[in-house]
């Protein structure tokens, strides 16, 4: 676990390595329990069309329902991806949305993947297995999927498949972090979500509004260049809602038109 340095004792900053690693590993316990204890909920925020504001769809979030508060998937999704606990949420996440287009008659639920649960060899034949169980049509659903996870060429087969099942695949976030226009022009995507990190310039009195404007009606350009139509991420305002339809965002999802919240 830790070799002590020869002739090193423990050090005040090594007391505080372990206390930091022991209460990660509190948490991961904590997790792991909040799995079994149904602490895991679902949030659901609409997507609408762009032209007639129309819900189309709803993304599904994940809350951990803690008796001191609800935990943001910040705060415990990289956790729950670096100690593999993902997969298994993953799953019950998989299950839950695809239970609620079902039982709350949604038209379309979005779900994010992390990169670890695409790479499960049974990743496929389990989504295939939720499917057939549920009985919903496979174009109900979309996985939201980000570039780190997709950039690797052995993911292209993968993605081929989840197509031919007829699930839709979104390419969440672009343009925040490691974004590249390979990416965007050779992923077998159906969808682009354009990163909130746009959107929250655009409409604002402040000296990068239009040029933040200029970049979307790029992408958005670019993406409907290569047939996939874009999602706007983080539209609070009606200005941003309206310069991002003019821009051609065929989709807009922000606090303006619902923020996350339980079904029921
Ligand atoms: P994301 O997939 O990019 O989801 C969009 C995030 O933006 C959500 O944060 C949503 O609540 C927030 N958001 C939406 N509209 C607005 C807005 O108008 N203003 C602002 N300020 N924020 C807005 P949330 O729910 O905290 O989720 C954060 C991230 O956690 C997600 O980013 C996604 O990467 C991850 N995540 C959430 N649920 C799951 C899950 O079930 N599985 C996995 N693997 N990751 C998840
Ligand atoms: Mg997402
Ligand atoms: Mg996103
Ligand atoms: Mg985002």
């Amino acid at each position: 676990y830790r070799v002590k340095r020869a002739g090193g004792g423990h050090t005040a900053f090594q007391h505080q390595e372990d206390q930091r690693t022991s209460l990660q590993v509190e948490r991961l316990t904590a997790l792991h329990r909040a799995l079994e204890r149904d602490e895991l909920q679902l949030y659901f925020q609409p997507v609408v069309f762009a032209e007639s504001r129309a819900v189309v769809g709803h993304e599904a979030l994940l809350r951990w329902l803690r008796p001191s508060g609800i935990v943001s998937p910040l705060d415990f999704v990289p956790l729950a991806e670096s100690s593999g606990l993902i997969v298994p949420i993953g799953r019950w996440v998989m299950r839950q949305a695809v239970n609620a287009v079902k039982t709350r008659r949604l038209q379309l639920v979005s779900v994010n993947v992390s990169a670890l649960e695409i790479r499960q060899p049974d990743f496929t034949s389990h989504l295939r297995w939720v499917l057939e169980d549920s009985g919903i049509d496979p174009k109900r659903l979309v996985l939201e999927l980000t570039e780190s996870s997709l950039l690797e060429p052995r993911f292209a087969p993968l993605l081929h498949e989840v197509h031919k099942m007829g699930v839709w695949t979104a390419l969440d976030d672009f343009g925040n972090g490691y974004s590249s226009l390979t990416a965007m022009t050779s992923l077998p995507v159906q969808v682009l979500k354009i990163d909130r990190s746009f959107t929250i310039d655009i409409g604002k009195d402040i000296p990068g509004a239009a040029r933040a404007l200029e970049v979307v009606r790029g992408i958005v350009t670019l993406a409907n260049a290569y047939g996939l139509p874009t999602v706007a991420e983080g539209v609070e305002t009606t200005e941003q809602a309206d310069l991002l339809t003019e821009v051609g965002c065929a989709y807009l999802q922000g606090y303006l038109f619902g923020r996350p919240k339980p079904l029921f």
